[in-house]
């Protein structure tokens, strides 16, 4: 039998038979040389049809790419990442074709698919591109597109290469930097590129096109260096996925934080008190207020302990916790006192602080776990252009909190952690997210400090956590910090964007560096494990993916007012506010319109500031004690009439919807 299969495996080498790999796991053999495409139409032509690109033992390969080895194949379509990458990288080569026709002489340098889309970065020398041209650069791409061009890649010498770049500084510089032997040039139609390679068969599948904006970029991202222009574009399978793209893009600026931030009065930024440093007016900082109270509530549940840490600390706390070297010369400088040599760094962490805290006396094994909570501000110096509302600013609250635990804990610890993220989340309506586990790199062992026997202890207390909690895991192989591996949440938006929010990271670093002990059974000293967690991230970042989320219409529980009396003239006042009182008798937050305004003029008012209800008063109310309830956003469909005890009761059945009580 063995000797039957050896020589099995014999004639399949003299033929020249390789095995694919597929990714779920089964092995297929073919004839050196087959292709992707190839690989593809023995599984289904339908799978043939779809397939625009592929990866071989972890390389990106061209659909049509001979295989002549053993290996890994993943075959990729417009629903994966990578498919996505290959359609718009190529596309980019369909309009830097049509850039150099359109305008001869332009001197074209790097065009690479981007998130959404690609850009090229072009040197348009005497001549400029204007938003006047798109439609036209639209139309012959797309010309151009139905022609069914391939793309096939060729190797070329690096000397040939150098000689047909003569005269672009640009190419010339990166085809420098590369090895003879490994340059090659993409052809389609008659246009050519220098590329290494991942595109879609032919053009023939891009449907549609469009340039989206143009903007100034330094070549190479340094400004020392010459500014190009930076073309963006993106493309399609389908005309209608274009609209919905375009739609969704019009939905998202209506969304925009800073734009609702401002409509509904929740926070400013002021150039007199600096860039990125976000003023909180009173409605965002009560908006605030109740995100804190409702996670502090759940935090005490959950035994942990509130400390309150200064907004510096001596530079050297820093040095000792590493973050010095990580962010001091990038960062906000120190600062000096009337003493010599004393110096303060703003805070960019709270975990120091909470470090000494743990360090204020000795703990023995049966005190632990201990778990600090810290609504701490930190700064951090972003440069200027890096700046964005409320997701990038220079000063930001983190829901931090710090659990100091034995190794052993570690299991249960990152369970209750993870209990506590799902519940932030389902109280404000993400329901769409998910977990992002980053482990070691088992290549590169010694780059990460803790022993083996510790990380293997963090890295199963991740993954046992996330799986008994039904998480939707992802494994991140060289992701974790050189201290610990971590989780990510990474939650969809309501627009179907993915934002990062809450983290858990384990730590070995910090109590090593601040020498952290307690006392174990064994009547020895040892180190505790430090966790690191903020199920928000910071206030300021939340509260914009939040407003994002909801456009504004926070969950009921979380609204700043959940409803605003309008009454139908001056005479009602008094009834106005006798309502007003009994509301705020059932706790609801409530206020009064009684503006010398008409009905609609205050409804339409209402309905900008995202009031979820209106309860209008006039004569007919007063004189049956009711109020007529008219619910945000749902013009046409009637007000009905109801006492205030009915209300209180619509209210309260809407919050616990999602508002539950956290349960430990
Ligand atoms: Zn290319
Ligand atoms: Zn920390």
């Amino acid at each position: 039998m063995y000797f039957d299969y050896l020589l099995y495996l014999q004639t399949i080498n003299f033929l020249g038979m390789i095995k694919i790999t597929l990714p779920d796991g089964s092995v297929k053999e073919f004839a050196k040389g087959t292709t992707p495409m190839d690989v593809a139409k023995s599984i289904s032509e339908g799978l043939a049809r779809n397939v625009i690109s592929a990866s071989f033992n972890g390389t990106t390969v061209e659909s049509s790419t001979a295989l002549n080895a053993d290996g890994n194949l993943v075959l990729f379509t417009w629903n994966d990442k990578e498919g996505k990458k290959a359609f718009w990288h190529s596309t980019s080569h369909v309009m830097a074709q049509v850039l150099e026709e359109m305008y001869p002489g332009i001197k074209l340098t790097l065009g690479p698919a981007i998130d959404n889309g690609f850009y090229y970065d072009v040197d348009f020398c005497e001549t400029k591109i204007s938003e006047a041209d798109f439609k036209k650069i639209e139309d012959r791409m797309l010309e151009i597109s139905r022609e069914k061009h391939e793309f096939t890649l060729r190797p070329v010498s690096k000397a040939e290469a150098l000689a047909i770049y003569k005269g672009n500084e640009f190419k010339t510089e990166l085809i420098e930097n590369l090895e003879d032997g490994t340059i090659t040039f993409c052809d389609h139609s008659n246009f050519t590129d220098l590329c290494r390679g991942g595109h879609i068969p032919n053009t023939g599948i891009i449907k549609a096109v469009k340039i989206m904006s143009v903007a100034g970029a330094y070549w190479r991202g340094d400004e020392k260096n010459k500014q190009l222009t930076r073309v963006y574009g993106i493309s399609f399978p389908k005309q209608k996925d274009l609209t919905d793209y375009l739609e969704l893009l019009e939905e998202a600026k209506r969304r925009d934080h800073r734009k609702l931030g401002k409509e509904l009065e929740l926070f400013a930024f002021s150039q007199k008190v600096g860039q990125g440093l976000p003023l909180w007016l009173p409605k965002g900082a009560a908006l605030r207020d109740r995100l804190e109270q409702f996670l502090k509530k759940a935090q005490k549940k959950a035994g942990y302990e509130q400390v309150v840490t200064p907004h510096i600390g001596q530079k050297e706390l820093y040095v000792t916790s590493g973050h010095y070297a990580k962010y001091g010369a990038d960062s906000f400088q120190p600062i000096n006192t009337p003493a010599e040599g004393e110096e303060f760094l703003l805070k960019p962490m709270n975990c120091p602080h909470h470090c000494e805290i743990y360090n204020v006396r000795p703990w023995s094994y049966k005190d632990l776990p201990k778990r600090y909570a810290e609504f701490g501000t930190v700064y951090r110096y972003e440069q200027s252009g890096e700046l964005h509302g409320l997701t990038r600013v220079r000063g930001f609250t983190q829901d931090d909190a710090h659990i100091f635990c034995t190794p052993e804990q570690l299991d249960e610890e990152f369970k209750k952690v993870i209990d506590l993220v799902l519940y932030v989340f389902g109280s404000l309506g993400f329901e769409n997210f998910t977990a992002q586990i980053s482990l070691r790199d088992q290549e590169n062992r010694e780059k990460y400090i803790g022993s083996d026997e510790n990380w293997e202890k963090a890295e199963n207390a991740i993954i046992n956590a996330a799986k008994d909690k039904g998480l939707n895991t992802v494994v991140e192989y060289g992701e974790a910090a050189f201290y610990g591996p971590k989780l990510d949440f990474m939650v969809k938006d309501a627009l179907g964007r993915s934002w990062q929010l809450g983290t858990i990271q384990v730590d070995y670093n910090l109590p090593e560096r601040f020498d952290l002990t307690y006392k174990g059974a064994d009547d020895k000293l040892h180190r505790p494990v430090m966790i690191h967690r903020a199920p928000f991230g910071s206030m300021e970042r939340f509260i914009a993916i939040l407003l994002e989320h909801t456009a504004g219409n926070f969950p009921i529980w979380l609204m700043p007012e959940q409803a605003i009396i309008l009454s139908l003239s001056e005479k009602y006042e008094k009834y106005a506010e006798k309502v007003l009182n009994l509301l705020e008798n059932h706790e609801i937050r409530a206020l009064i319109d009684n503006r010398n305004e008409t009905i609609g003029k205050k409804i339409r008012d209402a309905e900008v500031q995202k009031m979820p209800f209106m309860l209008i008063v006039g004569d007919e109310e007063e004189r049956n004690n009711t109020i007529s309830v008219r619910r945000h956003g749902q013009e046409g469909k009637g007000n009905i009439s109801v006492t205030i005890e009915e209300f209180a009761s619509m209210i309260q059945d809407e919050i616990s919807k999602t508002l539950k009580t956290f349960e430990v």
